[in-house]
């Protein structure tokens, strides 16, 4: 146990002076007004670096998702919810892509978010302390230190459908070459495909390749940068359509079945007659696992099934959107596609 603690004191303990100065500051400052101790001057910067923030990055989708693009690695699919991505960018920080170190932009204190691994015997607790540093590893006077950007930016969105509709004709253009979505992942969104309005994809004559793209679409997912990739709303996670089973080889494996049989050949698997390298694609459980589609709300429904069934309520379901004001932010988060792509 000695060595355990050890090592938490080497993940953490250089951040033991921050959390005491910290808490004097809430302590004495900014909780009952009275920084006596603090000259005006410093005082005046907190204020405007504070008022600044307030303004441009607690509630800026923008400033989130650029913080969320920063962690690219696999290493954070560590499924730890408290401690995802999503939530790290919450609190003002950005991976520095060097193991679990992160920064802030504000006051660029480091903080590392390294956790030991279950036969520790500490992991639960030092989960613990780490969700704590979110706030109190922040600089004495970084604004981060006592705000976080609103909760709802960390959870599942319903996607607008105007959007997904939009998206949907960007992915169409890959035509032919997008997945083919077997039918385990087309009929649970069959009623909500319903809902979209087609009108931005009536040049495209294939059921399917409009069915996958709005699919697609509905996931979260969007043209990448690069040609013949697709790529999540953060711009983390980023696919080759030549990875996966297209429709186009679909095409192609029921015609050799066909021929097969015809020939009273019997080709037990698909597995054996996909081509090389490729497999069919699932558009949630692609994404990165702390992607929001793939967590469970508090109630534990899955968050695919929140969305279709708030989706299949119709009108209601975008009215309820609207009066929690969260239409708005999904809908910024797509407009920022192309300034994350850009940064
Ligand atoms: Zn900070």
């Amino acid at each position: 146990m000695s060595n355990h603690l050890k090592r938490l004191g080497d993940i953490f303990g250089s951040f033991v002076s921050k959390d005491f100065k910290r808490k004097r500051l809430q302590d004495e400052s900014v909780t009952d007004g009275k920084p006596d101790e603090y000259s005006p001057v410093k005082l005046k910067e907190f204020k405007n670096k504070n008022e600044e923030i307030e303004e441009n990055e607690f509630m800026s989708v923008d400033c989130f998702v650029k913080r969320v693009a920063t962690f690219t690695d696999f290493c954070w699919c560590r499924d730890i919810p408290q401690l995802s991505p999503l939530e790290i960018a919450r609190h003002g920080w950005a991976s520095t892509r060097d193991d679990f170190m992160v920064t802030c932009d504000s006051c660029n204190q480091h903080l590392s978010l390294a956790i030991p691994d279950q036969d520790s015997g500490i992991r639960d607790s030092c989960i613990n302390t780490a969700v704590g540093r979110l706030f109190s590893a922040h600089g004495e006077f970084c604004p981060w230190a006592t705000t976080s950007s609103p909760a709802h930016l960390a959870r599942i969105e319903v996607p607008d459908l105007e959007v997904v509709g939009r998206t949907a004709a960007n992915i169409a253009q890959h035509q032919e070459r997008l997945p083919y979505l077997k039918s385990c992942h087309v009929e649970k969104w069959q009623e909500v495909l319903k809902k979209i309005s087609k009108d931005n994809l009536k040049d495209i004559d294939d059921e399917r390749v409009k069915n996958s793209a709005c699919i697609l679409a509905l996931c979260g997912w969007r043209p990448g940068s690069l040609e013949d990739t697709l790529t999540d709303v953060y711009a983390v996670r980023r696919i080759g359509l030549w990875n996966f089973v297209s429709i186009q080889d679909e095409d192609d494996i029921l015609e050799t079945q066909r021929v097969a049989e015809e020939l009273g050949h019997s080709l037990e698997k698909d597995r054996c007659i996909l081509p090389e390298g490729k497999e069919y694609l699932d558009p949630v459980t692609e994404h990165v696992s702390w992607h929001p589609l793939l967590q469970n709300l508090e109630s534990g429904t899955p968050a695919q099934q929140y969305i279709i069934d708030q989706l299949c309520k119709g009108p209601s379901a975008t009215c309820l959107i609207d009066k929690l004001g969260r239409k708005d932010s999904i809908r910024a988060i797509f407009k920022v596609r192309d300034i994350v792509e850009q940064w």
